[in-house]
């Protein structure tokens, strides 16, 4: 039992130092390792399950929505890179360059992706020549670099995984179609699947991506009160078009410029999960990308039937689709128990001789650590309910952190009163579209603008910072 506890004690509490916390289920959980290049991180066997998992079900929302998936080099070069300037603005002061190929120096030299769409620009303007040829509605799963000089596993690392929607269309309507299409397949998958509820909305113009007529979001909120940009979808109009000489001939036999989109999302979502679900137990799950969805620990498995049984069990669950593990190791049950507490499995079956006698087991929610004692009789329909269970319970409960941690303001001292009393949080406040004050509300109260929520709400005339006519309601917040 000494084991036990050492487990437990040995993350920090949330409410002492949330970023420690934060890195201790990173390591303990067995999610990542560190490596001698900074900022690059070893996602682990467990970490990369999740993945695993997160990437299976977009995948297949993203084919469901008609798209394909292709694979661009790594490299790009610095030609290439500057051919549309503000995007290379955005991106060259944390972009790692590959200056040689052995001893050789290179003519040219070459950039490590930041992001793919010069790549994908090249080769549209190689593939694409009449209206025949649009749209193309293409996807792919790589690793990117950026030079981050502050960096957190998950969070913001020098390479991530990620995938990078790209998408080319006659029209700008089409193209426009498309960027909000893919920021709703961003927002189902994260409340669906990752039990996280999102703000979906457009950034400010300081705040869209570098190139873009206009970037989406969703934002969520973290169990600290601080904002997470969970995915985003942009719409490039033309100008990348224009930049890279992509034309094709209309119907009307016109030479037209074709508009674009991009959108993606990251290794991040596990920053996510971490931050919205966990506790000071560990990692909570979400079932659907829950690398183990039950645990079965025989208790006295030492026992006559105990570990055939759970074999049993195991089979019977592994058989109805469940992901399911028996832990038969020599460890204490107790060990046990706080082992997959961290690793954040959903639910815990327990078993022992008199459960068998009694033809029943006990399963044990992670989430609330709710017990119950359930007939071994169809068992897999009851895990399966309980995972249902399961995600409405952890989505209830990040929306009541959300909406507890939601202050709406209408001047800079509310805001400031607000995250003074109450902590960190999303602010709702009204703005004049101006850029400095959009600054100014961050300068005095540390909240930058998250985005313009799509479903806009008036909730005062006036700017929060200069008291001129609004335009927008913003969501403002810390954020990581
Ligand atoms: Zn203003």
């Amino acid at each position: 039992m000494a084991n036990d506890k050492k487990m437990v004690e040995d993350i920090t509490s949330m409410e002492e130092d949330f970023a420690k916390w934060y890195t201790d289920i990173v390591k303990k959980a067995e999610l990542i390792e560190y490596t001698s290049v900074k900022g690059c991180m070893v996602i682990r066997p467990y970490g990369y399950a999740i993945w695993e998992n997160i990437q299976r079900i977009l995948d297949g929302m993203f084919k469901e929505t008609g798209h394909e998936n292709v694979c661009m080099p790594m490299f790009i070069p610095e030609s290439l890179l500057q051919k549309e300037k503000d995007h290379v603005e955005g991106f060259a002061p944390e972009v790692a360059w590959v200056t040689h190929g052995g001893s050789e120096k290179l003519e040219e030299k070459l950039c490590v992706r930041p992001t793919s769409e010069t790549l994908f620009c090249e080769h549209y303007a190689n593939i694409i020549h009449s209206h025949r040829d649009l749209p193309k509605l293409y996807n792919q799963w790589v690793s990117v670099v950026r030079w981050e000089k502050t960096t957190r596993p998950f969070l913001r690392s020098r390479e991530f995984l990620w995938q990078e929607g790209h998408t080319i269309h006659a029209t700008a309507e089409e193209a426009i179609i498309e960027t909000e299409k893919m920021l709703n397949v961003y927002a189902d998958f994260c409340e669906k699947y990752l039990a996280i509820p999102v703000v979906k909305g457009k950034k400010t113009e300081s705040d869209k991506f570098a190139g873009a007529v206009s970037t989406y979001a969703i934002e969520a909120l973290m169990h600290d009160g601080k904002a997470l940009q969970a995915g985003t979808s942009h719409y490039f109009g033309d100008g990348f078009a224009k930049a890279f000489g992509i034309q094709y001939q209309s119907k009307e036999n016109k030479l037209e410029y074709p508009h674009q989109t991009s959108w993606g999302m990251t290794t991040r979502l596990i920053g996510a999960i971490i931050m919205t679900h966990g506790d000071n137990n560990g990692l909570v799950l979400p079932p659907a990308v829950a690398p183990i969805q039950a645990v079965i620990i025989p208790v006295a498995q030492h026992k006559e039937g105990v570990l055939e049984k759970s074999e049993e069990v195991m089979n019977s669950l592994k058989a109805a689709g469940i992901r399911v593990k028996l832990d038969d190791s020599n460890n204490s049950a107790g060990w046990k128990y706080a082992e997959y507490e961290m690793k954040g499995v959903p639910v815990r079956i327990e078993l022992g001789p008199r459960d068998i006698e009694n033809n029943q087991c006990v399963i044990v929610t992670r989430h609330n650590r709710e017990k119950t004692f359930v007939s071994l009789d169809n068992l897999a329909e009851t895990i399966k309910a309980k995972l249902v269970e399961v995600n409405e319970g952890i989505y209830q409960k990040a929306l009541e952190n959300r909406e507890n941690k939601t202050y709406t303001c209408t001047t800079i001292d509310e805001i400031n009163a607000a995250l003074t009393e109450k902590g960190d949080g999303f602010i709702k406040a009204m703005w004049c579209g101006d850029e400095e004050c959009e600054d100014k509300v961050k300068e005095m109260t540390g909240a930058g603008s998250r985005c313009m929520p799509l479903e806009q709400e008036a909730i005062a005339d006036t700017c929060v910072c200069c008291g001129k006519k609004a335009q927008h309601l913003v969501y403002w917040g810390k954020a990581y």
